[in-house]
């Protein structure tokens, strides 16, 4: 009887792994679609300069304007993608529009783009972002490039180089989510960054005394070493007050203005 019941739960099992199977190759196909389609669109979230009330700059957001699934966000199709070749794609999807958008912005504000680590596995990143530059017109000191502490900490020598390389190129590089993970300043040996953005997780938690004290230990750290402090996800008036007590520079989040589908305004309406 075990026999038999162990036999069923392994049918079931398998039945589960082909429904999973199925689901995932029609989602891959789906965004792939999508793609061709035209359906990837790009969000802009403002950065603020805190002292002056300025933006600075603004990130770039990728959505999927879905036919039937209306505005589908990024959690809900970046990990899938990162399992392909459609992050590449997308990636270089998103950078395109980002670039081509921002060379009309008035005032010229510089543009934020995400990097996943994907793009860097076949080694071509770097001519694409040459390109992309040359096509669009966009100077390189108006565009960073922003990636996680999971790729630098992951980083072989060729990551590196390639990180590098966008320096080179004369493009911001920006640590993101900073504190999210297994945080350590350490690869800053080998990787010189322009500025990093403090994990919303932390943003979130304060004024409460200990995320104030790691708060205050980090940009004090990024003072030292040149590198500006963008703190992110601020949703609270008392987490921006708490901000601009501590020097800290830049901010971004929904209290500033929420990532929309139009050019970033000149001034953040809460602080003007
Ligand atoms: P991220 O790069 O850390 O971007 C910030 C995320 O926080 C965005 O979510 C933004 O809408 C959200 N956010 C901003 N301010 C606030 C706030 O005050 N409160 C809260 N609760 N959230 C806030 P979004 O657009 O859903 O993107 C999520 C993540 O998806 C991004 O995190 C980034 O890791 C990834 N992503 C988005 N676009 C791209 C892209 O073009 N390429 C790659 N590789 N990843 C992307
Ligand atoms: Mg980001
Ligand atoms: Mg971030
Ligand atoms: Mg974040």
């Amino acid at each position: 009887k075990a026999k038999e019941q162990g036999k069923g739960n392994a049918c079931l099992y398998a039945d589960w792994m082909e429904q999973e199977y199925r689901t995932r190759i029609s989602q891959e196909a789906d965004l792939r679609r999508g793609i061709a389609d035209g359906e990837i669109v790009v969000a802009y979230q403002p950065v603020v300069d805190i002292g002056s009330g300025l933006v600075v700059s603004s990130e770039a957001l990728v959505r999927w304007a879905h036919p039937t699934r209306g505005l589908v966000m990024p959690g809900e199709f970046i990990p899938a993608a990162e399992r392909t070749d459609l992050m590449e794609r997308l990636g270089e999807l998103v950078l395109r529009i980002a670039c081509r958008d921002a060379v009309t912005w008035e005032p010229a504000i510089q543009v934020n783009v995400n990097l996943s680590p994907r793009q860097l596995r076949s080694g071509q990143f770097l001519q694409i972002l040459a390109e992309t530059l040359e096509e669009s017109g966009l100077p390189p000191r108006r565009l960073a490039i922003e990636v996680t502490e999971t790729l630098l900490l992951d980083g072989t020598e060729r990551t590196l180089e390639q990180l590098r390389g966008i320096r080179a190129l004369g493009v911001n590089l920006i640590l993101d989510d900073f504190g999210s993970g297994y945080s350590s300043l350490s690869y800053l040996h080998d990787i010189d960054v322009d500025g990093i953005k403090i994990d919303a997780s932390f943003t979130r938690k304060l004024p409460s005394r200990k995320v104030a004290a790691i708060y205050r230990m980090v940009a004090r750290l990024a003072l030292d070493l040149n590198i500006y402090v963008v703190a992110e996800g601020v949703e609270e008036p008392e987490q921006l007050d708490w901000l601009r007590k501590n020097g800290i520079q830049f901010a971004q989040g929904y209290l500033l203005g929420r990532p929309l589908q139009t050019p970033p305004a000149r001034h953040a309406e809460y602080l003007s």
